[in-house]
C-alpha cells in the first residue's frame, strides 16, 4: 500500500518524525510549480533559493534511502498545480493514502484541505513538528480582547519553555526586556562581522526558470546566490552568528547604515522559515552562549525575544485572524506604490538605499522594513494591499503567516491596533538619529515646508492631522498631538498644502 507525501518549499526541516525511518512503500513529492510562484510577483533570488533547497533535500532524502519524486519546473509531466500534479502522482503510483504536514500558508491550508476531503483514499494532515506554540494557542488566554500585547505572550513562553530563567523561574538579570538599552546607532565601530556565507552557482537552475516563464523582479545573483541550501550550511551560519554578531546584535538592533546592510543581524530567517532550522535550537544555542559567558544578556535577550516572542506570535495573529485579517485597511488608505518601490530611484537617500538593498539582496533588516520603507507607505497612505504583495515578494524570509501581520499589522496599521498600541511613524529625526542614511541626502532633514524639505516631515503631521478621529487619543500619540496643536493656524495650514503637494508628486520625490 503506496502512501505519497508532500513536501512543499517551506518544509525542509530533514529532522520531521517522518524521516527518521525508511519505508519502501512512501514515495515523498517534491513541485517546483508556477502555482507558486506566479501567487504574487516575487523576488528572483527567493525562487531560486527556495528551488535550489528543495533540489538540494531530496538529493539529501534519496542519499539516505527513501523513494523521491520531484517535479522540476521543466519537467514535462509537471501541471504545474498542486492538485492537479497530486491527482497524477496518485494514480501513477496507485496511492492508497496521502498525508501533509500542516501548511503555513491559509491559502495552501485550504487547497489542501479541501483537496484531502475530495479524496477517496485516505488523507491526513500532520505537524510540521517546528514551532514552539500552536497555531491558535493564544486565543485561548487572549479570548476576546481586541488587542493582543506581544509582551504577554513572550513572558508565557519563556515561562513555559524555560527559556532565560533564573534557579527561581524569574527572568535572568531581573528584567523580562532589555529594549531600552539596545537603541545605539552605529558609527562604524565596533567592526562589522564578516560574511560567510557560502556563494552558490544557480546560472543553469536559473535558465531553466526564465525559460519556463515566471516572472520575478529583483537581482537573481544566479552565480552567486548567498542563501544556505541545506541545514549544514544553515548551522555554518548560526555558528558565524552567535561568535561574531551576536555580542552586539542588542545595543544595535535598530541602528542603520549605508556601508552596512546587515550590521550585526543574524540572517538566519530564510533558513527557520524553510525549517533548515529549528526555532528552539536557535534559542538553545543562544541561550547557552550567553550563560557561558560569551554574549551578554542584552543581546540574548534581545534575539531570543524575536524569535520567541514575535515570530510565534505573530504566527497566532495570522492563524487566529484570517481569512479576515487578510483584507483589514482601517486606515482607508488606497494609494498605488510609487515606481520607484521596483527600482529603488528615488532622491529620498534613505528610501533609494533601503529599497535598493531589499531589491539587489532580497534583505532588509527589521528597522529599514518598519521605520523607512514601512513608515514612509504608511504616511503617504499607500494601498496596504499593495504595500503587502510587494513585502512578500521582495523578501527571501517572506512567508505570509509572518510577513501578513508585520506589513499589515505592525507596518501599515490596517488592523487599526489589533497588535500595536499606535502607529510606527516617525519624521527625518528618528531615521537620521538611527545611522548616516540622511547624510548627503538632497533633502533637508530639520525642514517641514519647502522645496528641499524631507518629505517624511511633513507626511507625518499631515498623516496624525487626517487621522486624528481615529488616532488622537492613543495615549502613546499625546505628545505628538500637543506638538502639533501649539504649531500656528498658518504653520499647520502650510504643512497640510506641502504634505498634498508632495503626495500628488510620489512617483518623482
Ligand atoms: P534578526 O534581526 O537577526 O532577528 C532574528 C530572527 O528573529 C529573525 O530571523 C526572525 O526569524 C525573527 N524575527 C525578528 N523580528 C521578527 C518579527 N517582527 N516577526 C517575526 N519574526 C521576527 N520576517 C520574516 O521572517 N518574514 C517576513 O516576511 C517578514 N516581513 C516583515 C515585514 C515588515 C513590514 C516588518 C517590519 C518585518 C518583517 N519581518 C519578517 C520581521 C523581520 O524584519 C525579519 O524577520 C528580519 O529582518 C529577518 O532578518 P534576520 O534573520 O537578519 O533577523
Amino acid at each position: 500500500m503506496t502512501t505519497l507525501r508532500l513536501v512543499l518549499g517551506d518544509q525542509l526541516n530533514s529532522r520531521h518524525s517522518w524521516f527518521a525511518q525508511v519505508d519502501p512503500e512512501v514515495v515523498y513529492v517534491l513541485m517546483e510549480i508556477r502555482q507558486e510562484t506566479d501567487y504574487v510577483l516575487h523576488h528572483a533570488q527567493k525562487i531560486l533559493a527556495i528551488f535550489a533547497a528543495m533540489r538540494r533535500f531530496a538529493r539529501a532524502l534519496r542519499a539516505a534511502g527513501h523513494r523521491v519524486h520531484y517535479l522540476a519546473i521543466d519537467a514535462p509531466a509537471n501541471h504545474q498545480h498542486l492538485c492537479t500534479n497530486l491527482d497524477a502522482l496518485i494514480a501513477r503510483y496507485a496511492v492508497r493514502r496521502f498525508e501533509y504536514q500542516a501548511p503555513d500558508e491559509w491559502r495552501l491550508d485550504q487547497m489542501l484541505e479541501h483537496y484531502a476531503c475530495k479524496l477517496s483514499i485516505s488523507a491526513q494532515m500532520v505537524d510540521s513538528e517546528h514551532f514552539l506554540s500552536g497555531r491558535r494557542e493564544a486565543l485561548s488566554w487572549f479570548g476576546s480582547r481586541e488587542r493582543w500585547l506581544m509582551e504577554r505572550f513572550y513572558r508565557h513562553m519563556r515561562l513555559r519553555h524555560a527559556v532565560l530563567l533564573d534557579g527561581s523561574g524569574e527572568p535572568a538579570g531581573g528584567r523580562w526586556n532589555f529594549d531600552a538599552d539596545n537603541r545605539n546607532p552605529w558609527r562604524g565601530t565596533p567592526p562589522l562581522p564578516a560574511d560567510i556565507r557560502t556563494h552558490h552557482d544557480h546560472a543553469a537552475l536559473w535558465k531553466a526558470i526564465t525559460a519556463a516563464g515566471v516572472n520575478s523582479f529583483g537581482a537573481p545573483q544566479a552565480h552567486s546566490l548567498p542563501w544556505p541550501q541545506d541545514r549544514a550550511e544553515a548551522l555554518q551560519q548560526l555558528e558565524a552568528f552567535v561568535a561574531n554578531a551576536l555580542p552586539q546584535f542588542g545595543p544595535y538592533q535598530d541602528a542603520m547604515h549605508s556601508e552596512a546592510p546587515r550590521l550585526f543581524h543574524g540572517l538566519l530567517s530564510f533558513a527557520l522559515n524553510t525549517k533548515m532550522l529549528a526555532p528552539r535550537e536557535v534559542i538553545a544555542r543562544v541561550e547557552q552562549a550567553w550563560r557561558a559567558g560569551a554574549v551578554p544578556l542584552a543581546s540574548a535577550e534581545g534575539f531570543i525575544r524575536q524569535v520567541l516572542g514575535w515570530r510565534e506570535y505573530v504566527r497566532n495573529v495570522y492563524w487566529s485572524r484570517m481569512p479576515e485579517y487578510g483584507k483589514l485597511n482601517a486606515l482607508d488608505h488606497r494609494r498605488p506604490l510609487p515606481s520607484w518601490f521596483w527600482n529603488g530611484r528615488t532622491h529620498m537617500r534613505c528610501l533609494a538605499l533601503a529599497i535598493g538593498q531589499s531589491l539587489s539582496d532580497a534583505y532588509a533588516h527589521h528597522i529599514q522594513r518598519l521605520m523607512v520603507i514601512g513608515n514612509f507607505a504608511l504616511l503617504a497612505g499607500l494601498d496596504p494591499q499593495a504595500v503587502h504583495r510587494w513585502y512578500l515578494g521582495v523578501y527571501i524570509d517572506a512567508f505570509e503567516w509572518v510577513e501578513l501581520p508585520n506589513t499589515l499589522g505592525m507596518s501599515q496599521y490596517a488592523d487599526g491596533g489589533q497588535i500595536t498600541t499606535k502607529p510606527y511613524i516617525s519624521g527625518a529625526a528618528y531615521i537620521d538619529r538611527m545611522g548616516d542614511y540622511c547624510k548627503g541626502c538632497q533633502y533637508d532633514k530639520r525642514a517641514r515646508t519647502g522645496a528641499n524639505a524631507c518629505p517624511y516631515n511633513a507626511l507625518y503631521w499631515q498623516f496624525l492631522d487626517r487621522h486624528r478621529g481615529r488616532l488622537g487619543t492613543l495615549p502613546r500619540l499625546a505628545v505628538a498631538y500637543r506638538q502639533w496643536d501649539r504649531f500656528s493656524t498658518e504653520a499647520r495650514a502650510e504643512v497640510r498644502e506641502h504634505a498634498e503637494l508632495t503626495l500628488q508628486q510620489l512617483d518623482s520625490l
